[in-house]
């Protein structure tokens, strides 16, 4: 039988919208959004507009706040560096970790993500932990490989209740941006791999309750049928997340049919 879970859908306005943009922004899609209460909405602006987004939301945020970086260190010497102290004061909830674009252009390893996702739940913060092969490695028929070694990586060793706080996103690094978007069914068979793998690695119980995010180039006209796939739960969304509109219809498309 299917477990219930409630969808998750986040948007990754990467290095886009200046603090200034973010209230027409927000006026809009919480209009759009309102009567909307069956899915959990997670918006991850830029970190400078951050504290404005947090402002206009208020105390009782319906939609919670992300981050898209974050540093693992706890404070000091770090020049351009983000801590999550500094986030929490935000009323940051969620922080990205290991997007594709951190680990391609930033060279952020396996390591760097395992130590910024222990940060991030020893400082209260939820991860979001991108994970997901290039097309070269999907076309060598290693996605599942990939796939494994990047959930061991950053989960091994954790203890099933921090596992348990951790979303997972599935983004192949061959749809994000680029328009291309894994078919439902290469989706829901990489989604439900990880829960398997995540089985594995915390037990069926926490694996049955964590929410696995598709990601890549889902757009307004995509995101119900991905998201009514067993195993995806919900949606992180890059570009089409820039436009308050078509952004809330991907959020309406998460609300389960009645
Ligand atoms: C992303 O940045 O996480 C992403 C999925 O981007 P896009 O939706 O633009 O492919």
């Amino acid at each position: 039988m299917a477990i219930p879970r409630k969808k998750f859908v986040a948007g990754n306005f990467k290095m886009n919208t200046t603090s200034s943009e973010v209230a027409p922004y927000l006026e809009s899609f919480r209009l759009e959004t309102e009567k909307i209460n069956e899915v959990d909405i997670v918006l991850i602006p830029p970190f400078t507009s951050l504290s404005k987004v947090s402002e206009i939301l208020g105390g009782a945020q319906k939609i919670r706040l992300g981050a898209q970086n974050m540093s693992s260190e706890a404070k000091g010497a770090y020049t351009g560096e983000i801590s999550a102290a500094m986030l929490r004061d935000l009323f940051v909830r969620y922080v990205l970790v290991g997007h594709s674009e951190r680990r391609r252009l930033f060279g952020e390893t396996d390591e760097t993500v395992r130590r910024k996702l222990v940060t991030a739940l020893n400082s209260e913060l939820r991860p979001i932990l991108c994970i997901g092969e290039t097309l070269e490695e999907r076309q060598a028929g290693q996605e599942k490989n990939i796939l494994e070694s990047q959930l061991r990586a950053a989960l091994e060793g954790l203890s099933a209740e921090e596992i348990s706080e951790v979303v997972i996103a599935y983004e192949p690094v061959w749809a994000i941006g680029t328009g291309l978007t894994a078919t439902p069914e290469q989706a829901q068979e990489a989604h439900s791999f990880i829960r398997d793998h995540l089985g594995k690695l915390a037990g069926t119980s926490v694996a049955n309750k964590a929410r696995i995010l598709y990601g890549g180039s889902v757009t307004p006209s995509n995101a119900r049928e991905l998201m009514s796939q067993e195993d995806i739960d919900g949606a992180l969304v890059g570009g089409a997340s820039l436009d308050p509109r078509g952004f809330a219809e991907i959020v309406a498309a998460a609300v389960p049919a009645k």
